[in-house]
């Protein structure tokens, strides 16, 4: 029988971080039978019941070990969402040491692997003399920031949002200062010190493994192959989603029961992610523009909130669709469908009635539109989300960005131009045409190509380490 090879890796919080991290683990075992994965899980307040929920269906090689969660007392209050998820990491360092510590007296360990925020635990990889890894749940454009951040900060003064030229990352499409992600918006800020060492303790490890592939991002994946001669090893390994692996729940009967009623291609899904939040006005003026533009839709509607991110640790409890137009949904209710909170999204996203997704861009969502070969409307909201927007729309060119106004608002006659373009207009056919060959070479990646052979030259690699 094959000796064990034994992997170690530490998810961040929040159930969006933990479960592609997660699927990675589960595509490493099928592919390589003899892997045995711990999982070190960080929670910040107790695992939510979502995230308990997936780990209890892990198969036997893969096991889990939630670590006692980092009170909310703890943490210091109204601060970003990435802060919190930073700093519950870095708190949980003495917890996932003990667990490491505890690993290497039973079995040897070949490699710890980490999501990015918790970037301070590749530290104990020497210490145990395994080799150590970062995993990079986002694109190659993202990661290209972070490659060059320190530089980028040393060559610019004042803020990069108000540069007047784009940035050009090697490899990748032109991107105004605008658009990069929230810890780079503001220079003296605490959260853009951790992003610079975030940024910094990139190259300090043995690789990245990343959630892209090389046809989605050839030349930001190149172009980091090469950056800074080899400092260090890039393992794109993506499309890594839940697609294939999820169950079903209740409300997919609902959603599901009502797509298989309307004709192909002509529904506009609408999600904002796990916990994407829209101003009541915003709300307001995306409920009319769908009238509007006369076209079907399913919405995932969330209660608003003035903070985009204010749901993505902590869902709010008031229900969502009082929040609606007066008499919109007797209005549209031939045309649309509106849900509270959640809904099945890959199962909607790969049902044949969905024509187009308008999201916030999230690297997760993003990726399992690809795989269904669905076009976007982009919808930033939060964190590197203005970067995938403007990789979708300018470079891959499958998706619209609608323009908002002075206000930030995404008006209603702009919207329904959006949503008509995308469904009806040739050039939402064409966006359709070439994302349904992003989603063939997204399948092929994962069957024999890059992806899957990436993961192999992976496996070989820790299989034969003999230690540092
Ligand atoms: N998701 C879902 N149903 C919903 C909203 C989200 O299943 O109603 C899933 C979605 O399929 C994706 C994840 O939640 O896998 C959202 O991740 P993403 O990276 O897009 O955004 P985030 O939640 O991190 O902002």
């Amino acid at each position: 029988m094959a000796k064990t090879i034994n992997v170690a890796i530490v998810t961040s919080p929040g159930y969006t971080h933990l479960v592609p991290i997660i699927e990675f683990s589960k595509r490493l075992i099928n592919h390589h039978p003899n892997f045995h994965v711990t999982c070190i899980v960080p929670s910040l307040g107790p695992p939510p019941e979502s995230s308990k929920a997936y780990l209890e269906t892990l198969p036997s090689n893969i096991h889990s070990i939630l670590l006692p969660p980092i009170s909310k007392d703890q943490l210091p209050q109204n601060v970003h969402p990435v802060f919190l998820i930073q700093l519950t990491s870095t708190l949980s360092l003495p917890s996932i040491h003990e667990v490491l510590k505890s690993l290497c007296s039973q079995a040897p360990l070949k490699a710890l692997v980490v999501d990015v925020f918790a970037y301070k635990a590749v530290e104990f990889a020497k210490e145990f003399n395994a080799l150590s890894y970062f995993y990079f749940p986002s694109s190659a454009m993202t990661l290209s920031l972070l490659a060059h951040a320190p530089k980028l900060d040393e060559e610019v003064s004042g803020e990069f949002k108000d540069l007047s030229e784009p940035i050009k990352f090697p490899g990748c499409v032109p991107i105004m200062g605008v658009d990069l992600p929230d810890p780079s918006q503001s220079r003296a800020s605490e959260i853009y010190k951790h992003f610079l060492e975030r940024a910094k303790a990139i190259v300090t490890a043995d690789g990245v493994l990343i959630n892209t592939f090389l046809e989605m991002e050839p030349g930001a994946v190149r172009a980091l192959e090469e950056f800074g001669n080899g400092r260090f090893k890039l393992y794109p390994v993506g499309p890594i989603t839940q697609k294939g692996s999820v169950n079903e729940v209740d409300e997919s009967d609902k959603c599901l029961r009502w797509l298989d009623k309307q004709p192909p291609w002509s529904v506009l899904y609408v999600s904002f992610g796990s916990g994407g939040t829209l101003s009541q006005k915003q709300i307001d003026e995306l409920a009319l523009g769908l009238e509007l533009s006369g076209q079907r839709f399913l919405w995932v509607l969330r209660a608003p909130n003035n903070s985009a991110s204010a749901a993505y640790l902590e869902a709010s409890k008031e229900e969502p669709l009082q929040f609606l137009p007066s008499g919109f949904l007797e209005r549209t209710k031939e045309k649309g469908l509106v849900v509270a909170s959640w809904a099945p999204q890959v199962q909607i996203l790969g049902h044949s009635s969905v024509g187009g997704f308008l999201s916030h861009c999230g690297w997760n969502s993003t990726l399992e539109s690809v795989q269904e070969g669905v076009p976007l409307i982009t919808w930033p909201l939060f964190a590197e989300q203005r970067m995938t927007a403007v990789m979708l729309t300018d470079g891959l060119k499958v998706a619209l960005r609608p323009k908002f106004n002075e206000d930030g608002i995404a008006e209603k006659e702009e919207i329904a131009k959006v949503i008509k373009c995308l469904l009806e207009g040739e050039e939402g056919a064409g966006m359709r045409g070439r994302m349904r060959n992003l989603r063939d070479s997204a399948a092929n990646a994962l069957k024999d190509g890059s992806s899957t052979q990436t993961l192999s030259q992976l496996a070989n690699h820790w299989e034969n380490f003999s230690g540092i």
